[in-house]
């Protein structure tokens, strides 16, 4: 690793100090809490005290633009919670746009507090994508490189900007007849966002997550922009094999180290169809036992995740029309008698000319589970609309106003040796009546993540995701409510905690430095190294909140 820039390590105290007073006292004055119990954040968008910052920017040769007057779109986001109103939005046509901007922001130094984060579609859930009177970046509008397929021979690749959506990506490599290999549950995400994170669905068992799946990144750093205004080098590319250290730190890094803004991910031959099938269990330990046996086996599904199912459907329960039980006289007959029930939910991918072998294998499978009699329930739907599931249930929430509504969602990683205990206490104490969304469950393999990424998970090869994807009713007062949930997720917490569970949190928030020590662990020291390596202004995803501006890293 390059030797960390010593710039920001020796700025005079005077000047610390009165960056420090300004960022100080512009929270003070500007923080307005909407409801007075604080669940509702916004930053207010005045900042006399920087006056200069638009016009400082607008000398900055660009192929794309910057707004300044529309700002309040970057200041939201799918969590719906946090609102910091950033002083511009980049509209990049450009890499070097993006260089610029950060080059240009370096340069105002540490006694400016602009900063800079990049949005790809604003589908965090607490502020992550925001920068309170900061630069944000509309990665979406960086369409540099153009897709391009790979398509020759294994291995199969595609290029991508940073700013794509999934979805893009799969109608595009569909037409080469590829796909990639590890997916989200939803693809209106982009490529910087998921690989800033992990990118985990049902496929992660087999593949690992989608940060487990690139080969190569581009990425623009404060490092980057050092060394290229030295004339030392080139824009960073980024690998296992070069500038290693960079392209590990970037994976699952929460947007700390750099903008990604060209990746190269690995594809497979896609399968035209899917078998989609669930089944039912009321015995947590069996349902359990019954996901970790196939997620080990060498022949299995090809998508293998599970739900919670509290009295009440959500998000991704589409039950409806298009899953018909095997034995629909049986199943009609089955009464879950108010119990908490657990579904294991199932994918097998196939061509239309591998019908009879693709019954057979499945019909083994599942002659291997033990879930409760005549609860096998079987759709079969095309790969794209298997893959765009979620955003069928979009549209629909959309319609009725209830997707930019509040989402508290709480997502966690349990080991395995943990897991019944969680389940005990969270299902059979903390969540009883019902829930506020799906709830997800489902154990992944260790073995498929790299652990020279950032990202944090447990210390045991089998670990479960728990996401508890939740949505607040506004202004309510019940159990439908923002307060209501948002305590709901404490008590998990908390029992996590005192119950040493060993859990890490995904898609991880928190709000003092002391719980992001405690999230790394030993980690942390390599974590903040990194920083002092690579964004040593800690100029970069603000709204992490892991590090603020010119206050020393360490
Ligand atoms: C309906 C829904 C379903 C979801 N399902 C899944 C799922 O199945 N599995 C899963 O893993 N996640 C899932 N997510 C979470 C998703 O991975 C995160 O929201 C993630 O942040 C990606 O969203 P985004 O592309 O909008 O990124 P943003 O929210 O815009 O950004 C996320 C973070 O990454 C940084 N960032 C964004 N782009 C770049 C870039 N190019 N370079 C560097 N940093 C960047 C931002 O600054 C921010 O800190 C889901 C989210 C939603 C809303």
């Amino acid at each position: 690793m390059q030797s960390p820039p010593t710039s920001f390590l020796r700025q005079n105290n005077i000047t610390l100090l009165r960056c420090f007073m300004a960022l100080f006292l512009g929270c003070i004055t500007a923080r307005i809490n909407l409801c007075s119990n604080l669940s509702i954040t916004i930053l207010s968008l005045s900042h006399p005290d920087s006056p200069n910052i638009p016009s400082s920017l607008e000398k900055i040769s660009l192929d794309g633009h910057f707004s300044f007057d529309d700002v309040h779109h970057a200041a939201r986001d799918f969590g719906n919670r946090y609102r910091f109103l950033p002083s511009a939005i980049l509209r990049p046509k450009s890499v070097s746009d993006i260089a610029a901007t950060i080059k240009h922001v370096l340069e105002m130094g540490a006694g400016s507090e602009l900063t800079v984060a990049a949005r790809g579609c604003g589908h965090s859930l607490q502020g992550q994508a925001q920068a309170h009177r900061g630069v944000v970046i509309n990665m979406e509008s960086l369409r540099e490189p153009k897709m391009e397929v790979h398509a020759g021979k294994p291995p199969f690749v595609m290029d991508v900007s940073g700013g794509e959506l999934w979805i893009n990506i799969l109608h595009e490599s569909l037409k080469y007849g590829l796909a990639p290999k590890s997916w989200t549950d939803y693809l209106h995400l982009t490529v910087g966002g998921t690989l800033s994170n992990a990118g985990i669905s049902g496929q992660a068992f087999r593949h690992g997550p989608q940060i487990s799946n690139v080969y190569q990144l581009e990425v623009v750093t404060e490092w980057w922009i050092e060394t290229v205004s030295a004339g030392k080098g080139e824009i960073v590319k980024c690998s296992e094999k070069q500038n290693a250290d960079l392209f590990y730190s970037v994976l699952g890094g929460l947007g700390q180290f750099g903008i990604i803004t060209h990746a190269i991910i690995s594809l497979e031959p896609a399968p035209k169809m899917v078998k989609w099938i669930r089944v039912l269990y009321s015995d947590f330990s069996i349902f359990s036992r019954d996901q970790e046996h196939l997620i080990s086996a060498e022949n299995t599904f090809d998508y293998i995740e599970g739900f919670v199912e509290i009295n009440r459907t959500g998000l991704l329960n589409n039950w409806g029309s298009s899953f018909k039980p095997q034995d629909p006289l049986q199943a009609s007959q089955f009464n879950s008698e108010g119990r908490t029930l657990f579904c294991l939910e199932l994918a097998k991918t196939f061509n239309p000319d591998e019908v009879d072998i693709m019954n057979q294998e499945i019909e083994s499978f599942l002659s291997q589970l033990s879930y409760v009699p005549f609860t096998l329930f079987i759709s079969e739907v095309s790969y794209v609309e298997f893959l765009d599931r979620v955003h069928a249930s979009e549209m629909k929430l959309r319609a009725k106003g209830l997707w930019e509504i509040p989402h508290p969602w709480l997502n966690l990683l349990i080991p395995k040796s943990k897991i019944h205990v969680f389940a005990e206490e969270v299902f059979g104490n903390i969540l009883t009546g019902t829930s506020n969304g799906p709830i997800l469950i489902y154990p992944l393999n260790k073995s498929k993540w790299d652990n020279r990424t950032s990202v944090v998970i447990p210390d045991e090869e089998i670990f479960y995701l728990v996401a508890f994807l939740s949505s607040a009713v506004p202004s309510s007062k019940r159990t439908d409510g923002l307060e209501h949930i948002l305590t709901q997720n404490q008590r998990i917490l908390d029992f996590c905690e005192t119950a040493h569970l060993g859990m890490k949190q995904y898609l991880p928030h928190f709000t003092i430095q002391k719980e992001w020590r405690a999230h790394f662990g030993p980690r942390w020291e390599a974590f903040v190294q990194k920083k002092t390596a690579y964004d040593p202004l800690a100029i970069l995803a603000p709204g992490q909140n892991i590090f603020q501006k010119a206050i020393p890293v360490s």
